[in-house]
């Protein structure tokens, strides 16, 4: 299957904005892989399973009952846990830390792999996550990997949060972003990084239109 695109980096590096454009554009599936490990980790939180125990982690990831049910245009997909609409609760801050605390387990990633490969369908998959490119769908013919300054992308959450309503503090941001970055770069398994073949973009200086148009021309290659 070859219509296929995935879009990795770090958090807040505009991938999720990004990728529900494409998405539209093209009329193709969406995946947002961060999703999942947000659910699980919400998922083990709300169960009161231990987040240092990968086998009992692993064992809920593989029988996660997860649904996305696409948004209006533009909009993100709710997503709904065992018919349990938790769209809020999955995008909270403090569910990207948990989600962060899962994904280090190899067990956990095994877990999630078929799930993640089933959205690879007719007529297209937009693939937006930090192994896309090189663990899940490693022979995509387009790969852009998204990134921009820990500062900006601070400032971009922080923005982004107040217009939810959501009370927040720019240097707890930071913060909580260069721990995650942290995590997510140095970790043993599937450690954030470039796919050798993939396109690396720098969105600190540029507005999500030229993005866009970038990785356009690069899919019509
Ligand atoms: O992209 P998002 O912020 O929703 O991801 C939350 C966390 O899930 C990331 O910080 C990362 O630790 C983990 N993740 C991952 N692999 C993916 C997507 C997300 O490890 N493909």
């Amino acid at each position: 299957f070859k219509q296929i695109v995935t879009v990795d980096g770090p958090s807040g590096s505009g991938k999720g904005s990004l990728c529900q454009l494409l998405a539209k554009e093209l009329g193709w599936h969406l995946l947002d892989s961060g999703a999942l490990y947000r659910i699980v980790g919400l998922a083990a939180q709300q169960q009161g399973v231990s987040f240092d125990d990968e086998t009992a982690l692993a064992q809920l990831a593989a029988n996660l009952q997860v649904e996305f049910k696409p948004g209006a245009p533009g909009e993100p997909a709710a997503v709904l846990l065992e018919g349990k609409d938790i769209s809020q609760q999955v995008r909270a801050e403090t569910t990207g830390a948990l989600a962060s605390k899962v994904a280090v387990y190899n067990g956990v990633r095994d877990a999630l792999l078929a799930l993640q490969r089933s959205f690879a369908k007719a007529p297209g998959l937009v693939a937006d996550g930090r192994d896309m490119g090189t663990v899940v769908f490693p022979h995509a013919p387009t790969k852009i990997y998204l990134t921009a300054s820990a500062e900006e992308r601070a400032n971009r959450r922080y923005k982004q949060l107040k217009a939810a309503g959501q009370s927040v503090n720019l240097a707890a941001l930071l913060e909580d972003i260069q721990a995650r970055d942290d995590r997510d770069m140095n970790r043993a398994v599937a450690p954030l990084k470039p796919a050798v073949d993939a396109v690396v973009i720098d969105s600190s200086v540029m507005g999500i239109n030229d993005v866009y148009n970038q990785v356009m021309i690069e899919i019509n290659k």
